[in-house]
Order: C-alpha cells, then sequence, then structure tokens
C-alpha cells in the first residue's frame, strides 16, 4: 500500500515536473531562431542538473517579477523565467530569453527588490546577447546552425550543448560582468525597483565568499561581489531616485509568502 503510494506520487511529481517544463520551453506557431535554440539547449542542460521547484505558484511568481522587467525592454525575446530546486546560490541567462535563479540564491535575499536585481542582471545578459557572443566567436554555433538545418540535426545539438557547457563553467569576461550589473540596475529602476537594492545583494554576497561551497561556481565566475559594488557605486548608483514605500510594503509582503512555497 506504502509502495503504491510512493508510486502515484512519484508518478504525479514526474508528470507535473513535465508539465512545467513543456508550458515553459514549447510555444506551437513559433518560428525559433538559431539563438533561441542555443538557449533552449543551454537551459535544458542547466535544468538536466538541477530541476525545475514543482510549485507553479513559485514559478508563476519569478515569472511575475522576471516580466515585470523585461517587459518595458524585451529585445524581442520570449522571456521564460525559472526556479531551480539546488542549494547552490547561481543565476544563469542563457540565449534568446531563459533566465534560471537556484533555491540557494533566492533563499539568501531580503525583498521582492533584491529578487529583481538579481533577474534583472541576467535579463541584461541576454540583451546584450553575451552569451551568444562567445558562442559565435567559438565557431560552434555556426556550425551547428549549418547541422540545425540539415535533415539530421543531432550534430548540431551536441556542438551547442558542448559550447553552452563550457561557457556556463568558464563565465564571461569580467566586463561583461560590470555591464550585466549597470544595465540591470537601470532596468529595475525602470520597473518600479528599488537601485539600492543591488547594493544589499552585492553586500550579501560578499558575506558569502570564501566560506560557502555552495556558491563556488557563482564565485568562480564573476567577479569578486566586492568589485562588482565598488564598480556599481561609481556609476552613483546609491544616488537614484527610490521608488514610493508603499509599494515595497505590498511587494515584500509577496516575497515573503513566495519564500514559503518551496
Ligand atoms: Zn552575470
Amino acid at each position: 500500500m506504502i509502495g503504491k503510494r510512493n508510486y502515484m506520487w512519484s508518478m504525479l511529481r514526474l508528470s507535473m515536473c513535465s508539465w512545467i517544463f513543456a508550458v515553459w520551453i514549447s510555444s506551437p506557431a513559433f518560428a525559433q531562431t538559431d539563438e533561441e535554440k542555443v538557449g533552449e539547449i543551454a537551459a535544458a542542460r542547466i535544468m538536466g542538473a538541477a530541476p525545475l521547484v514543482e510549485s507553479l505558484a513559485a514559478q508563476r511568481y519569478i515569472n511575475l517579477v522576471g516580466h515585470t522587467i523585461a517587459q518595458l525592454n524585451d529585445g524581442g525575446f520570449k522571456w521564460r523565467f525559472g526556479l531551480l530546486r539546488t542549494d547552490s546560490v547561481n543565476a544563469f541567462a542563457t540565449p534568446g530569453g531563459f533566465v534560471l535563479v537556484t533555491a540557494g540564491l533566492v533563499k539568501q535575499l531580503q525583498s521582492e527588490d533584491e529578487l529583481a536585481f538579481v533577474l534583472a542582471h541576467e535579463v541584461a545578459h541576454v540583451l546584450r546577447r553575451h552569451h551568444y557572443r562567445v558562442v559565435i566567436r567559438q565557431r560552434l554555433a555556426e556550425t551547428a546552425a549549418k547541422n540545425l538545418q540539415a535533415a539530421t540535426g543531432d550534430l548540431g545539438n551536441a556542438a551547442l550543448s558542448q559550447a553552452s557547457a563550457q561557457i556556463y563553467a568558464r563565465g564571461l569576461d569580467k566586463s561583461s560582468e560590470f555591464e550585466a550589473d549597470r544595465q540591470g540596475v537601470e532596468l529595475m529602476t525602470q520597473a518600479g525597483y528599488d537601485p539600492a537594492a543591488s547594493i544589499g545583494v552585492l553586500e550579501r554576497l560578499q558575506k558569502l565568499k570564501g566560506d560557502d561551497p555552495r556558491a563556488e561556481l557563482l564565485f568562480a565566475t564573476h567577479p569578486s561581489p566586492a568589485e562588482r559594488l565598488d564598480t556599481l557605486l561609481q556609476t552613483g548608483v546609491d544616488a537614484l531616485s527610490r521608488p514610493s514605500p508603499s509599494g515595497e510594503l505590498q511587494r515584500n509582503s509577496r516575497f515573503r509568502q513566495f519564500l514559503t512555497l518551496f
């Protein structure tokens, strides 16, 4: 009886995950560009290592905050945001509008405005085509695109998968990260979030540095939070105007509710 119940539960979980994945990834009548194909393969690879959190309410919330930021400057992309079920502290952007953030990182945050900065930094990577440009530079995308147009396609997927694995293990150059911080602050401010929350995020990450193995990959692929903070402060982020406190109360109440969902 218990075995049967466990089986039913795992089947339910499996079908729910597949459903979330299918809704998230697929879109009928949507012609995919090579950039989106690259992004989809990279996102699928990341989700193969850490699956999406099963709570639909949690995924809806991440998408609400993400779309609030991306809708003002969508770059013509079809944006999809996802929350990954892992204690690792990290966030990923893949070409074509895919943004993934880990539960481990979200649990370090104290407000919706801080989450907005994390997502806005990733949105900026997509808008600036930071990862896709690296793929092109490696000439792997070019080869893969030709293969993708061919009837077989398998070889193309393998090449793209290999290219994306290299980027996410090695990271981008420092200037791309500083650029994503700077544009991320602009995007979140335009969307009505408090730009000062970016300082809170980087200060909190700085405290994790050095002694938390959950953030190892993040620190290996990004400049140190202290360096990012210095660079951001030079842009005058702390002097930008703040939104009204009443909106902040509402945002923080739904953020606290969101944290109870996973
Ligand atoms: Zn980054």
